[in-house]
């Protein structure tokens, strides 16, 4: 047993445990280490009577007085898995979010790290020592395999992997090892960093290409984000350019002069596998600075996400693109972080921590000191109240590329069309005049419907009687195609009743229609069409996806048809009609985001249309043609449509002039639920009077998912972190009963 105080001096490190990490220890830094220790590196130490892995996260680090410090017993690897700034970065967000430290550590270091994965080795062999012609000629004879090793490997100009060698050369473990235990071969085991991580897109092309020279407007924002760069202070820009501005070209000139200045960038998109363009077109645009672009996406096996983290963690790759947890990325000398779509829901990661990626990006960057750029066609009304109010920098890119028209918006209204058909038609005249004419000259269009399925809801006109879920209070969705009903919140699937649960009336009706049910009326009515439909249900794996957009792209298709999927960042120059069947799905939803949301997709969808030399129309089918959202869209005044929403927000008083925080209940007992709820607001209001405006408790829009009964309560107040800190203490004290779960949602988006 080594004397391990003897090995040690004063110098002491906080390290986290990885496992039930809930707070810092402080350990002795054994003098092996003491010049190599720093913040973020992964070790293995004592705790209790086991050895754990645990983060540094200070160091040097003050030792408590008086307490004899047990030594860190070992290094994981040479590299920091963690920057130091992401390490007060989870400071924050325990903080802010409301959560336990240790959550948000589980956040922040991929499960392929945490758990100590190491880089895989690869056994390589090469000839020790090549014998003499004899003895070769007595191999030959005796072990004709193993002669077989010598030559190929006397061929090889380096070392070749064992396993590799022996499939190739069609003979066992058993002659390798003989080889190496007569000292001829020899074998030595060898990192490398599995290179696959990339594999989604390596079809993607990566020559080398320049870009088109920037318009003044372009122009004009490069210039102000790279002041900032040059500054070397933090900064957050909000990149305000409608669809098809060419906001893209202005990150990609951004992140060039980043990496050729020798520092790192980070571009946050709202779904990768959606962007595979961007990602080619990144690596195509960088290729000649050498720049290696890593993507961080949730299709990366364990492997490669190691490997990805690590090539990161090593200053190998200076760009990453990734989805919202590629926030995390440990990229030294971080100086750009660019979040596209930042208005996209998808940001916010919707189990604890329930960060928003945008404002972890911006905390990020502004921990770092580095410049953040905000990207968005209809930025969400936070954003926009921070660059009206002067804290992020508004920079404009006010009209398309060229000069190309934005897009005519025809507004149907639906009340008319129904008095026509005598019944809802799915497709109203205009749009089926309108798709005919496309498919007559050969162009292209995209019909848009958010909700899947074949029917949402069934209702007997004998009985009345609807069919919810067993488990959750939302209507039973028809699938045709396999002839079941399916609850979109817990995927409760049943075969599909040929008959009323109730009365046994064969006479059911489906209300509300969704894609699959969209998709027999539009074959019906243009039988030659080539089309295809993408929603969750299509297109459960990722490769689909791309195949479907690539015959799309090269002509092979004429009409895509789907949800929400399709609405963002795709660029087809030979659309030139755009469709939105229902715009009143959106409008309807329980949310007081429901104006704003419905404002972002119609634009964002209109923004497919017309992309390229032809002129794009938008039909929009609605009941509400007078709606604000509609008729701002339909003048595409976004501005307009900010003011007002935000002038109607600040009247109920909700954000973006206050902060949100929803406090969700749930429990299998309703009546326990409710009164939880209701004694602690009760609580909160007798202990902190006056500190938040607090509404409900209510039942949740959804009242009930997977048997649990949900309510909520609204804290509106003007700042986050005063006001958690004095509910956390109280929390602490009264919300212990293990039947009712209580969790905080700051910022909250999904209110139901
Ligand atoms: P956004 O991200 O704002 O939707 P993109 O950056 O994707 O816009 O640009 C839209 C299209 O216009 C792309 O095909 C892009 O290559 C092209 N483009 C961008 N900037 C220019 C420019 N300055 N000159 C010519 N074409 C451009
Ligand atoms: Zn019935
Ligand atoms: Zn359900």
């Amino acid at each position: 047993m080594p004397d391990l105080l003897g090995e040690t001096t004063p110098g002491a490190a906080e390290v986290v445990p990885l496992d039930g990490g809930s707070r810092a220890y402080t350990y002795a830094v054994p003098r092996s280490l003491l010049a190599t220790l720093r913040v973020g590196h992964l070790v293995r130490v004592p705790l209790g009577n086991r050895v754990r892995l645990g983060v540094v996260w200070r160091c040097p680090a003050d030792p408590p007085e008086g307490t004899r410090l047990r030594p860190i017993a070992s290094l994981e690897h040479e590299q920091p898995v963690l920057t130091p700034d992401v390490c007060r970065l989870a400071e924050w967000m325990a903080e802010y979010y409301g959560c336990s430290f240790n959550s948000v550590l589980e956040t922040v270091l991929p499960s392929a790290v945490r758990t100590g994965v190491r880089p895989v080795l690869r056994r390589m062999l090469t000839l020790a020592r090549r014998p003499s012609d004899e003895d070769l000629a007595a191999l030959r004879r005796r072990a004709p395999k193993q002669a077989l090793l010598v030559d190929f490997l006397a061929a090889q100009p380096g070392p070749v992997e064992r396993n590799k060698a022996a499939e190739g050369l069609g003979i066992g473990q058993s002659a390798v090892d003989g080889l190496l235990a007569k000292g001829i071969a020899a074998e030595e085991a060898k990192v490398l960093l599995r290179t696959a991580y990339d594999d989604p897109f390596a079809e993607a092309e990566s020559v080398p290409s320049a870009g088109p020279a920037l318009n003044p407007d372009q122009a004009a924002a490069v210039a102000s984000v790279a002041a900032s760069l040059d500054r070397r202070q933090f900064r957050a820009h909000l990149l305000f350019g409608v669809t098809g501005s060419g906001k893209t070209e202005v990150y990609i000139n951004l992140i060039r002069k980043v990496v050729a200045e020798g520092g790192s960038a980070l571009f946050l998109v709202p779904e990768v596998a959606l962007t595979p363009q961007t990602v080619g077109r990144l690596r195509s645009r960088l290729a000649d600075l050498g720049a290696q672009v890593v993507v961080w996406h949730s299709h990366l096996s364990a492997g490669e996400r190691f490997d990805a983290w690590m090539a990161m963690a090593l200053g190998q790759a200076r760009v990453v693109v990734g989805a919202r947890s590629a926030v995390f990325a440990p990229l030294p000398d971080l100086r750009l972080v660019v979040v596209d779509e930042e208005h996209e829901p998808s940001f916010k990661q919707s189990e604890t921590p329930l960060y928003h990626g945008r404002d972890v990006a911006v905390m990020r960057a502004k921990i770092l000191g580095a410049a953040c750029v905000l990207g968005s066609a209809t930025p969400s009304l936070e954003t926009w109240a921070n660059a009206q109010a002067g804290r992020y920098t508004l920079d404009r890119l006010p009209s398309r590329v060229d000069d190309r028209s934005l897009p005519a918006f025809r507004i149907v209204d639906m009340r008319r069309e129904a008095l026509h058909a005598k019944g809802v038609p799915l497709l109203s005249r205009e749009l089926v005049d309108g798709l005919r004419d496309r498919l007559a000259k050969g162009e292209q269009a995209i019909l848009f419907l958010n909700r899947r399925g074949h029917s949402r809801a069934l209702v007997c006109p004998s009985c009345g009687v609807s069919a919810p879920c067993p488990h959750c209070s939302v209507p039973l969705t028809l699938h045709r195609t396999d002839q079941t009903v399916r609850c979109h919140l817990c995927d409760h699937r049943a075969p599909a009743p040929q008959a009323c649960p109730a009365c046994r009336s064969p006479d059911i009706r489906w209300k509300g229609h969704g894609t699959q049910r969209a998709e027999e009326v539009v074959a019906q009515l243009f039988p030659r069409a080539r089309m295809a439909r993408i929603d969750a249900d299509t297109m459960s794996r990722k490769h689909l996806f791309r195949q479907v957009l690539s015959d799309f792209r090269a002509g092979r298709l004429d009409l895509l048809l789907g949800t929400q999927m399709i609405a963002k960042g795709l660029d087809f120059p030979r659309v030139t009609l755009v469709g939105i069947l229902d715009a009143d799905l959106s409008l309807q939803m329980p949310d007081f985001r429901a104006a704003e949301r419905t404002f972002q997709l119609l634009t964002q969808v209109a923004g497919r249309a017309g992309r390229g030399a032809l002129e794009g129309a938008v039909v929009v089918q609605t009941f509400q043609p007078a709606s604000d959202p509609i008729q701002f869209a339909k003048r595409c005044d976004y501005e307009g449509f900010a003011a007002a929403e935000t002038g109607r927000r600040k009247e109920f008083g909700y954000p973006p002039g206050r902060h949100l925080i929803r406090h969700l209940f749930r429990g299998r007992d309703p009546e326990k639920v409710a009164f939880i709820a209701e004694r602690w607001v009760r609580e909160v209001e007798r202990e902190l009077p006056g500190a938040a405006e607090i509404r409900g408790p209510t039942d949740c829009p959804v009242a009930r998912i997977q048997e649990l009964h949900r309510q909520h309560v609204w804290y509106l107040v003007p700042a986050v972190a005063p006001f958690l800190r004095k509910l956390a203490p109280l929390r602490e004290r009264l919300l212990r009963d293990d039947s009712v779960a209580d969790i905080l949602d700051v910022d909250a988006l999904d209110c139901g």
